[in-house]
């Protein structure tokens, strides 16, 4: 468990020619003259991208990995060959890891040395994420690339990455200088992520290099290296009896399931449904989405002003790292939809402390420096985040769902699901239809569901009130037009939009009426009063406005996102859990093929459904998975009968 997701900066100089150099290893990130032709000399001819880039299959994605991501000099320039050489319907996936990332204003710095590279460099430079540790994800739907950034040692990176890597970019200072980042962990991950006709180059000729790969089923050969450099490697893996065998994840949680694409079906239109449609359609698919409902966003994501407030705990655990990754993903995410600011606004929220007890924890969380200041920062009143803000839920769902590639269909139920030899025959009320693939974002309504696995889940009642704000007195209204961040404690109170206020929401377990009432808007009220000094007392209750909707909320307060197995086969084939919790497997259990779940997400859907929308994509196309490891057995819908059987119940 890490004490800290901060990063230490690298000590970085630019020299009199604008070369950046790292003092701390005593070496330069490239080379003025000739860094891109190194680049290209080293890591993308003896790779031999062009004609690997030039023969993808149609809709085939190509993984290069890479150690030290530094300038992202590499990165841009696999990226150029991609767009210049692949066909038009592959895509790239571009893997690196850095432990002392640049800030954006170096990146920018370094990068304004290369003009030939500055149109792939600036969705770079204006995406590049919030410096913190963990996995980031990049995605450029236009430039058919992702760009999935460790920002940690490398090692722990590559053992958090699920997936396949085609081609190694083995960068770095040199060896000499840094034997630390050349673990036997590195090379073991590079095994894992490995497969047969995987390839390497790398710049160093060095023997701790060497042997690594070696020794790890690589054929290793040496080859004159770039300009005035004696010798660099390239090679291929090529495992054989001798290779060691490397520990793979938990098989209960496996997500691997390689099938072709052909059309998707989606139901639910709420955020998780309208995220996963979005993520499947920027990719090229072609998405159907069922609402049973008579607009998008029917359920609680159809709130007219929602916020973006993180579940952000005091340590770090893998649903932490979850919520935070998701996070920031989800500011980049809704930047990128709306730069007019119409859907979203980045106002910042403050967070209020409910009680004294909370507020020693926030004095204790900042003190133990967690999180870096631009993620959560103090403030006199609690605790700031400057990168979260209000969102028009539903409206983000309709323009995610206006996509040329999406279909939708409102007013129509899913009544049945039926497995084919290729796929699922869905059907609803007005007909039937086959797909290779179904995702199911359909909240508390999993019948569907029921034949293959039950989850613990629990719909709560949500009423959001909505008030005129010149239903309040002058001072109080005052008071209002000046909150210009979203307020959090016992409840919460976006900025006012439109002459109107937003706030709430009632909890509300074992109510399950969907009418609006007068009881709730009183408890919308009294929080709104401890959230302002406002006299809610003589607001007329006629005056307020609401809306009620139900939470899908899980027992473990983590949304469930994944495939699916059959309880009944996870139960039998992993009894021995039930004897011994240590048990261990080789066999990885079966998927549903096609069948996935993207539910649960109570109320932090506008946090944590981006992401989850995106990883669900990279499952259904066979991609290197946008989470952790750790966040991806923490999200896995197998979780449950896991658990079940390792206390000896199920
Ligand atoms: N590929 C980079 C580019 O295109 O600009 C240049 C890489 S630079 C020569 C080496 C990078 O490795 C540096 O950014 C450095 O911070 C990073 N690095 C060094 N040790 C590391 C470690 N243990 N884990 C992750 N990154 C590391």
């Amino acid at each position: 468990m890490l004490t800290s997701y901060q990063l230490e900066l690298p000590a970085l100089n630019f020299g009199e020619d604008g070369v950046p150099r790292s003092s701390a290893f005593d070496d330069v990130y490239f080379d003025k003259d000739a860094g891109l032709d190194e680049t290209r000399y080293v890591f993308l001819e003896h790779n031999q991208l062009s004609e690997r880039f030039r023969q993808l299959p149609a809709k085939q994605g190509f993984t290069i990995a890479e150690t030290g991501f530094g300038t992202g000099l590499n990165f841009l320039c696999a990226w150029q060959l991609f767009l210049e050489t692949a066909p038009q319907d592959t895509w790239l996936h571009f893997a690196s890891v850095e432990k002392f990332p640049l800030s954006k204003e170096k990146l920018q710095q370094s990068l304004a040395m290369w003009p030939s590279l500055a149109e792939l460099a600036k969705p770079l430079i204006e995406h590049y994420p919030t410096l913190c540790h963990g996995l980031h994800t990049l995605f450029f739907p236009e430039q058919r690339t992702t760009l999935t950034l460790w920002f940690g040692e490398a090692s722990e990176g590559f053992a958090a990455l699920n997936g396949t890597v085609d081609a190694w970019f083995l960068d770095g200072f040199a060896p000499s200088k840094n034997p630390e980042m050349w673990s036997d962990e590195l090379f073991q991950n590079i095994l894992r992520l490995s497969q047969p006709g995987t390839t390497f180059a790398t710049f160093t000729a060095a023997g701790i290099v060497r042997r690594g790969l070696k020794a790890h089923g690589f054929e290793v050969q040496k080859v004159k290296g770039f300009g005035h450099k004696r010798e660099m490697m390239l090679g291929t893996f090529a495992p054989s009896q001798d290779t060691p065998a490397v520990a793979q994840a938990a098989p209960w949680f496996a997500i691997k399931q390689p099938s072709n694409v052909s059309k998707v079906l989606v139901i639910g239109s709420g955020i998780a449904g309208a995220t996963t449609a979005a993520a499947l359609a920027d990719k090229g698919i072609a998405v159907d989405v069922w609402e049973q409902g008579e607009q998008v966003a029917c359920g609680a994501s159809g709130n007219a002003q929602g916020m973006l407030y993180p579940k952000l705990g005091a340590s770090d655990t893998p649903v932490n790292r979850f919520y935070l990754s998701a996070y920031l993903y989800a500011n980049r995410f809704y930047n990128a939809l709306d730069q007019e600011a119409i859907l979203w606004q980045q106002s910042g929220l403050l967070q209020l402390p409910k009680s004294d007890a909370e507020h020693a924890k926030f004095t204790k969380m900042l003190n133990s420096q967690l999180y870096p200041d631009s993620i959560i920062k103090a403030h006199k009143q609690g605790l700031e985040l400057p990168l979260s803000g209000w969102i028009r839920p539903q409206a983000v769902c309709e323009r995610l769902l206006q996509h040329p590639r999406i279909q939708l269909s409102l007013n129509t139920q899913l009544q049945s699901l039926e497995q084919t030899q290729t796929g699922w025959l869905a059907s609803n009320q007005h007909g039937r239809a086959e797909y290779s693939h179904v995702v199911i974002c359909t909240a508390n309504e999993q019948d569907a569901l029921a034949a293959w696995q039950q989850w613990p889940t629990k719909p709560i009642r949500g009423q959001v009130t909505q008030l005129a704000v010149n239903h309040l007195a002058e001072d109080d209204q005052n008071l209002i037009h000046q909150v210009n961040k979203v307020l959090c404690g016992e409840g919460y109170l976006s900025p006012e939009l439109d002459g109107q206020i937003n706030f709430g929401a009632t909890y509300d377990l074992g109510n399950d009426s969907l009418k609006v009432s007068e009881q709730s808007h009183r408890d919308n009220l009294a929080k709104l009063a401890a959230l302002l000094p406002v006299d809610t007392d003589q607001v007329d209750l006629a005056a307020c406005q609401g809306r009620v909707a139900m939470r899908c909320t899980v027992a473990d307060y983590t949304p469930i996102v994944g495939p699916l197995s059959q309880h009944s086969e996870l139960v039998t084939k992993y009894a021995p859990l039930r004897q011994n919790a240590k048990w261990q497997s080789d066999e990885a259990c079966e998927l549903i093929s096609g069948l996935f779940v993207n539910l649960g997400h109570g109320s932090r859907g506008l946090v944590s459904a981006p992401l989850s929308g995106f990883y669900l994509s990279n499952l259904i196309l066979d991609e290197l998975a946008a989470l952790e490891q750790g966040v991806i057995e923490a999200l896995h819908p197998n979780r449950f009968t896991i658990r079940q059987l390792k206390r000896g119940e199920a």
